[in-house]
């Protein structure tokens, strides 16, 4: 199958999960995750319509992307990012959804000029120890952080644990969801929508929980090598 056949098989199932759950298919944005694939496959996944692409490594997403210049591409990184790394990736990015710790939304805070950026804090939902705030008072935390420094936090983002127990990764989305909520209620002045959850294994579960954003690579490109 090529890219853009399984584009357009995702963007079915995309709409039939939709639809199963009583949602508008326009509220689910689709995110074509190249980390590991040639800037060749990227432009044929752009040809097929997409125009979010996420990386998870500062040095692939520098050298793939620098210097390609296409219409309304936007670039999202989604993978653990250190702060000597904030600098060189802030300029090529739209949204930064691997934001884990306070210490990280401080270093982004020192730059002015980058403060539009959007920011998803990262939140640990499942059992295995992986990135991401742990509890309610960490987020909560981090959200007053980025009150008080200006920064624009959009939303919640979170990587099931790897299980095949549907249960196991429909709690860990349906934690997402709650802790939105209640940040929701909290921060009521803030605009919060942004709940970036699913993968090429488990989005059409993500979506029935709520996500406004999946993040697929393998179902797009195929095996990563
Ligand atoms: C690699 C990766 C994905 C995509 O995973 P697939 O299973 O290939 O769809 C999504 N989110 C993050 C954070 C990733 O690192």
């Amino acid at each position: 199958m090529s890219i853009k056949q399984n584009i357009d098989r995702l963007k079915e199932k995309i709409c039939d999960a939709s639809v199963k759950s009583n949602r508008n298919t326009e509220s689910v944005k689709l995110m074509a995750v190249s980390k590991f694939h040639s800037v060749e496959e990227i432009l044929e996944a752009y040809d097929a319509g997409l125009r979010l692409f996420g990386e998870n490594r500062v040095q692939e997403a520098v050298e793939k992307f620098t210097d390609i210049e296409l219409m309304d591409l936007n670039l999202h990184l989604i993978g653990s990012l250190q702060r000597n790394k904030v600098k060189k990736i802030l300029p090529l990015v739209e949204c930064i959804q691997s934001v884990d710790r306070i210490d990280l939304l401080n270093e982004i805070a020192k730059f002015d000029e980058y403060k539009h950026v959007k920011l998803l804090l990262e939140v640990h939902t499942g059992e295995e120890s992986k990135n991401g705030f742990t509890s309610v008072s960490d987020v909560e935390d981090a959200i007053r952080f980025g009150i008080q420094h200006s920064l624009n936090i959009v939303g919640f983002m979170t990587m099931a644990p790897f299980t095949d127990d549907k249960k196991i990764i429909r709690n860990s989305f349906a934690k997402l969801r709650q802790v939105s909520d209640t940040m929701q209620e909290l921060f009521p002045s803030l605009h919060m929508p942004e709940l970036s959850m699913g993968m090429s294994n488990d989005y059409e579960i993500a979506i029935e929980e709520g996500s406004t954003l999946i993040r697929v690579g393998t179902a797009i490109f195929g095996q990563r090598v």
